[in-house]
């Protein structure tokens, strides 16, 4: 059976063009799939980035307790450079987050101030390690909100 797929392609898919601009690393969320794509849409990057989506984003990375999400971030990291030559990690990680809550307890979450702080050193410690690892590639720390606002924790 050959499918049409229904949504967009990027307008140059030759091989010469196969570059993305970026990573996004994101939570499995469905309340915010739909804002995530949004979001890259207003920036400029729609089919122009990498997706990986893990419970929790940032915070799947670095819990202690599933160290195959671990493994499996670095592995795609690795591969986007390699594929598609991205320039950057997009690290996503959203409020009020039930993997959040999972791995760090209500303090993610009673607190608005409690949980904006949690999200930042969690991702900034990624994003710490990203730098080590990966040298050359730019991180981007996110936090959204269930209304798809974004606060910029770079
Ligand atoms: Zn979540």
């Amino acid at each position: 059976m050959n499918l049409r797929l229904a949504h967009p392609q990027p307008a140059d898919t030759n091989s010469s063009a196969h570059q993305a601009e970026a990573l996004v690393l994101s939570c499995m969320d469905f309340r915010l799939i739909g804002a995530v794509a949004d979001y890259m849409d207003t920036r400029g990057l729609a089919g122009r980035y990498d997706h990986i989506i893990l419970a929790g984003g940032a915070m799947g990375v670095m819990a202690k307790d599933h160290p195959d999400w671990d493994r499996t971030f670095w592995q795609h990291l690795s591969l986007a450079r390699k594929l598609h030559g991205i320039k950057r990690l997009i690290l996503i990680d959203h409020r009020d987050c039930g993997a959040c809550k999972m791995f760090v307890g209500p303090d993610c979450a009673d607190d608005p101030d409690g949980e904006l702080v949690t999200h930042m050193r969690v991702m900034e410690a990624l994003a710490d390690d990203v730098r080590t690892r990966e040298p050359g590639l730019e991180v981007e720390l996110i936090l959204m909100d269930l209304d798809g606002t974004v606060t910029s924790l770079s």
